[in-house]
């Protein structure tokens, strides 16, 4: 049984954010980031596959943590691979200072089983893009990043191999559901399993890939939506970061030039919990940067972006995103 049920209707956006259908195929695109995934060990949450299984699925461009006690391995992207999405930004960065707030339209997919299972209600969606403008606005610490998030439209799609399988179903299912340009931020809610909160593009692959573009964040992160330890809803502010172009904090460990951010400690390795004081890279100025959106620490530990990831994320929008079309520009 598949259907689609739109409950908010999509608002004209200005040129060249109508809505689109791409096809092709590519179901776990290698332009896949921000696979962050959650603590396997649950008891109440057994693991359906291994995380080297689903990095194989997903190829070099996943990333993602294995849980407390666990031998931790990042399989994030390569630092040649950042080296590349630097590059990239470098040759398309276009001056931008004073351009003011930007706000991001935003659609979000609810994908749930035929039976309803994994539903997120219209009130815990807007709540999900509160978390999200708190986050990005300095409304828990860090800074004002000038990133706003406005919801156009929610869609709902009962479809048990879509919500349980996303990973196989994701071209599929990003080919229908998709809407606008590199401008809107696409959020889908599924069943990712244990040991995966959340995945997301970067914007350096928009043009060679655009229907891939989007978050996809497990539909237990959103805010109360039981993830024990994660569910805040910082996955989505986490995935958000990479989709404006953000890598960890741990990019490159204690080696130059990490996260390519001049302002956040290097870091030799992800965090879990809420390791405050942690020092990694003790040869390197600060303490680890573990409360940062950009980590992986609990998310009641995470609460903060820089000036530097803001500025970071601005030169992407301007880049690769903002110059499509975005009216609120
Ligand atoms: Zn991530």
């Amino acid at each position: 049984m598949h259907y689609v049920v739109t409950r908010l209707h999509w608002v004209t956006m200005g040129k060249g954010t109508a809505w689109r259908i791409w096809s092709g195929a590519g179901a776990c695109a290698a332009a896949l980031a921000g696979l962050l995934a959650a603590a396997a060990s649950s008891a109440e949450d057994p693991p359906e596959r291994t995380p080297a299984a689903a990095a194989e699925e997903c190829g070099p461009g996943a990333e993602r943590r294995t849980g407390p006690g666990t031998v931790r391995d990042s399989h994030g992207i390569s630092p040649a691979e950042a080296a590349e999405y630097e590059r990239m930004l470098r040759e398309a960065r276009v001056p931008h200072r004073g351009d003011g707030p930007v706000t991001v339209p935003v659609a979000l997919h609810v994908i749930t089983a035929a039976d309803g299972t994994g539903d997120v209600s219209d009130d815990k969606v807007r709540e999900q893009i509160d978390v999200m403008n708190r986050g990005f606005g300095g409304g828990y610490a860090g800074v004002d990043t000038g990133f706003r998030f406005e919801l156009r439209e929610v869609t709902r799609t009962g479809d048990d191999a879509w919500f349980g399988s996303f990973e196989a179903n994701e071209a599929k299912a990003k080919a229908e559901l998709r809407r606008g340009g590199p401008e809107t931020l696409n959020i889908y809610t599924v069943d990712m399993g244990a040991g995966v909160l959340g995945q997301s593009t970067f914007p350096q692959d928009y043009r060679t890939d655009p229907k891939a573009d989007g978050v996809v964040v497990d539909y237990r992160t959103v805010p109360g939506g039981g993830r024990k330890g994660f569910d805040l809803g910082h996955t989505a502010t986490h995935e958000t970061g990479h989709w404006l172009g953000l890598f960890h904090t741990f990019q490159n460990g204690c080696s130059h030039p990490g996260d390519y951010v001049e302002d956040t400690p290097y870091e030799r390795e992800q965090s879990s919990g809420c390791p405050v004081g942690r020092d990694t890279c003790a040869d390197k100025p600060g303490t680890d940067p573990v409360r940062n959106f950009m980590n992986y620490s609990d998310d009641p530990c995470l609460r903060e972006f820089t000036q530097g990831q803001a500025d970071r994320m601005g030169d992407h929008w301007h880049a690769f995103r903002g110059r499509q079309g975005n009216p609120a520009r």
